[in-house]
């Protein structure tokens, strides 16, 4: 990288040479970390200070800072879209699969575009804000369920011949959208779990997965590896994730775009420095 340089910077550094970083586990990179940890700047600054910034940033053509729908575009490769594409390959989506979201956040809405992405033929999006699910049929949804719980299994259900789906994403991280997500599994079908796990239950239930051969894949998704992949597709167009962007703040509006954010009322914020 050199000064000047337009990038992206994926939400971990990492320093791209150790054997997790070669396998494509950037996340688990042995000398890697997250911004605004303990010792280091936030990434929410004028300025911030990039360890390892050849092995952890992506260089973007020049020609992009002037167009600022790609820029908010591209920004979504430093972790939503990214997060996304680990869900839905931690699902198994294959082309003509049939795949469920669980969850209208900006990463289930990614993870809706990822798996369309990826070939799969039937798209589930399960979520209750209209605005939301009116971005995950954009992007590729083929039904919308707006009920929850035991409502929306059966919802599910009914759309797959009483099957469930072969490829399932859980994009929330509670123990009642990891509930849904496993009852909503077609038999030996699999889910990508990307909701950072919150609450006391895991919703995880090993004699259910047992019986139905369910498999469970996911984690911190290792966005860095999945930039080389994703950009050219978001270059041409191929894919748009602009959408989940929905509010702009400069440095100062940061304060009221965690406020929105947590009230519901943006789905997710760009910050802008000028
Ligand atoms: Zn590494």
């Amino acid at each position: 990288m050199r000064r000047g340089d337009l990038v992206v910077a994926p939400f971990m550094w990492s320093d791209g040479v150790c054997d997790y970083c070669r396998e494509g586990l950037t996340t688990s990179c042995e000398h890697g970390g997250f911004w605004g940890s303990v010792g280091h700047d936030g990434g929410q600054g004028e300025a911030v200070r990039v360890p390892f910034a050849d092995g952890t940033l992506v260089g973007l053509p020049k020609e992009a800072a002037s167009d600022e729908h790609l820029l908010s575009a591209l920004l979504t490769l430093s972790d939503v879209l990214g997060t996304g594409h680990h869900a839905a390959l931690g699902a198994g989506t294959r082309p003509g699969a049939t795949v469920a979201v669980v969850g209208d956040g900006a990463v289930g809405l990614c993870a809706v575009l990822a798996a369309k992405r990826l070939g799969a033929e039937r798209i589930i999006a399960l979520g209750r804000h209209q605005v939301r699910t009116d971005i995950a049929r954009r992007f590729g949804a083929t039904d919308v369920v707006a009920e929850r719980g035991e409502a929306a299994v059966e919802a599910v259900r009914e759309l797959t011949r009483g099957q469930g789906a072969h490829a399932v994403v859980e994009a929330v991280g509670t123990e009642q959208s990891m509930r849904t997500a496993i009852e909503i599994t077609r038999d030996g079908g699999a889910i990508g779990f990307v909701g950072v796990p919150h609450g006391s239950g895991t919703g995880v239930d090993l004699g259910v997965m047992f019986d139905r051969n369910i498999a469970l894949r996911g984690g911190v998704a290792p966005v860095r590896a999945y930039i080389p992949d994703l950009l050219p597709d978001v270059l041409d167009g191929t894919i748009d994730p602009s959408p989940v962007f929905d509010m702009t703040v400069g440095i100062e509006g940061v304060p009221d775009g965690y406020k929105a954010m947590d009230e519901r009322t943006a789905l997710k914020v760009l910050v802008t420095n000028g």
